[in-house]
């Protein structure tokens, strides 16, 4: 047992030493600047796996009408990237090939169908390592309930917390640990972007969500952290919650709608807004960003639904998800105009008119008729 104990403490050194290092790099890009762009933007699309294929071909459909005029001119490229699905993930033993990574960093932002993490074997999540290699440290997920005037914006942070080392952790008969780290620098870019969302959308609480009293290491770095970077923001209403009871908080109706911005370690921000999307209409309805200082990478909040598949109901699938993720991607990139109108054609669609919806079965809409709708509606919208 003592062999194995001095085996682990070395482990842990190595794994304290990496992340030291990591923090001292994160504290030295805070001052550096995010990439250059070109005057065209490549967009990246990513089928994935699952029911990915069948969303994305509608959100491809619809970015294509959206952007015509530029993808004409050359200003946008809608750019396939095939190679990121579990087949060739397997086949390769990399969560994301080398060659894949190379053309996804040739783009300058993303839309990413699902992709499938196999349970068990040494297969990494395809999404924790992206989030990674772009440094993709904000994961940002809008959820709105009109008919009770709920619109809630959730910042997670992406990269630190418990995902940092999810797969580096100790075991030893009878006992395993792991770990979570949260830095200063990493959390400080975290709470930046959720103030600045803020301050830039008219919203004036702020919620930092943790559960302090319990990890009061990391978790009370983190919520110190957000409360410095609050004072620059004198003008926003700061609450600390812990995760709990914002869990019961989220579905209270006399009590969620106070709520608008909110600021969460990686693991709590996982949970929660799988909950969150769950009260707006299902985890099909929803869409994030994963936003760093040089890329940006949009997807649906849900993964590649295996049963639907194994079910035979895959055409069934709701793109909603993708398309509000299309839609976030537009605002990104500075076609503010275009993301407008696909809001507007997705209220009509999802929650106004309501002419034809997807149940995820034969009970409803196809994939592809819901496609038709949107797109139908955008061109009404234009007339
Ligand atoms: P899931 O999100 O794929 O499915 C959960 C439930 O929601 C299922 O009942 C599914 O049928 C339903 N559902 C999801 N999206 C839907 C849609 N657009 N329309 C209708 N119904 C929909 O969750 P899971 O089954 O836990 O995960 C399946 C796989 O996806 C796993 O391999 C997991 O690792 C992966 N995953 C990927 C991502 C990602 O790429 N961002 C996110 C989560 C899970």
């Amino acid at each position: 047992m003592n062999a194995q104990i001095e085996r682990a403490v070395e482990h842990f050194r190595a794994l304290l030493e990496e992340q030291e290092a990591r923090a001292r790099r994160l504290e030295a890009d805070e001052s550096a600047s995010g990439g250059e762009h070109t005057g065209k933007t490549v967009i990246g699309v990513i089928g994935g796996d699952g029911i990915g294929p069948v969303i994305m071909a509608q959100a491809r459909r619809v970015l294509e009408y959206l952007l015509a005029d530029e993808i004409a001119a050359g200003t946008a490229e809608l750019r396939a990237i095939d190679g990121l699905t579990i087949e060739n993930r397997l086949s390769c033993g990399e969560a994301v090939p080398a060659g894949v990574l190379e053309e996804i960093r040739a783009c300058d932002v993303l839309l990413k169908g699902p992709t499938t993490t196999p349970k068990g074997g040494n297969l990494e999540s395809a999404n924790v390592t992206l989030r990674r290699a772009l440094d993709l440290y904000a994961n940002v997920r809008p959820v709105r309930i009109s008919a009770e005037g709920v619109d809630w914006t959730f910042f997670r942070e992406n990269t630190e917390g418990e995902y940092t080392l999810g797969s580096r952790g100790i075991e030893l008969p009878g006992l395993a640990m792991d770990f979570k780290v949260i830095t200063d620098a990493g959390t400080r870019r975290i709470a930046r972007a959720a103030f600045e969302y803020a301050r830039k959308n008219g919203k004036k609480r702020v919620a930092i969500v943790t559960k302090a009293n319990i990890m009061k290491k990391t978790d009370g770095k983190f919520s110190d952290v957000c409360h410095a970077v609050a004072r620059d923001y004198p003008e926003m209403e700061v609450e600390d919650w812990y995760i709990d009871i914002m869990t019961a908080n989220l579905v209270n109706p006399a009590l969620r709608a106070r709520f608008e911005v909110f600021i969460l370690p990686n693991l709590y921000g996982d949970i929660i807004t799988d909950e969150a999307a769950q009260l707006q209409g299902g985890v099909g309805t929803a869409g994030s960003a994963n936003l760093g200082s040089r890329y940006a990478m949009f997807e649906a909040i849900h993964g590649s639904a295996p049963r639907l598949i194994e079910e035979g109901l895959g055409d069934y699938a709701n793109p909603e998800s993708i398309l509000r993720a299309a839609q976030m991607l537009l605002n990104h990139i500075g076609r503010a105009g275009q993301a407008e109108r696909l809001q507007k054609a997705l209220e009509i669609c999802c929650e106004t008119e309501r002419k034809c919806a997807v149940t995820g079965d034969q009970s409803g809409a196809t994939c592809q008729a819901f496609g038709d709708y949107v797109l139908e509606t955008l061109q009404g919208l234009e007339g």
